[in-house]
């Protein structure tokens, strides 16, 4: 059996979880201070009448995310369409290309990962 690619994450930080061995409640933060963190902006959220998984996101950024996520889901599709017809074509595919063609595509994503405060 392979490994889940997702592993649990912190609900707050993100950042990935230590293994829980054993029975008991499943661990939502990886520290002490995520959990503070968290019950501030659930408190804060509900002061302003969202929910505790709503966010504020402005448009510019929300429509700058989309388009990156378009683009790398366009440059996936293109490289599984080139892999293929390489694999048909009898031709050795080009895997250098396909993972340039990716990484191009998913570097711009890089600047919308913002660290949560308060860790
Ligand atoms: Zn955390």
């Amino acid at each position: 059996m392979t490994k889940p690619l997702l592993r649990p994450r912190c609900g707050w930080c993100g950042r990935e979880l230590p293994q829980q061995g054993g029975a008991g409640r499943r661990r939502i933060y990886c520290k002490q201070g995520c959990r503070q963190q968290a019950h501030i902006a659930r408190k804060l959220a509900a002061s302003h009448g969202l929910g505790p998984d709503e966010l504020i996101i402005s448009r510019r950024d929300l429509e700058e995310l989309q388009g990156h996520l378009y683009g790398l889901q366009a440059a996936l599709e293109d490289v599984e369409d080139d892999l293929e017809q390489a694999r048909r074509s009898g031709r050795e595919p080009d895997y250098r290309e396909a993972f340039e063609w990716l990484r191009a595509s998913a570097v711009p994503l890089r600047s919308f990962w913002v660290e949560p405060k308060g860790t």
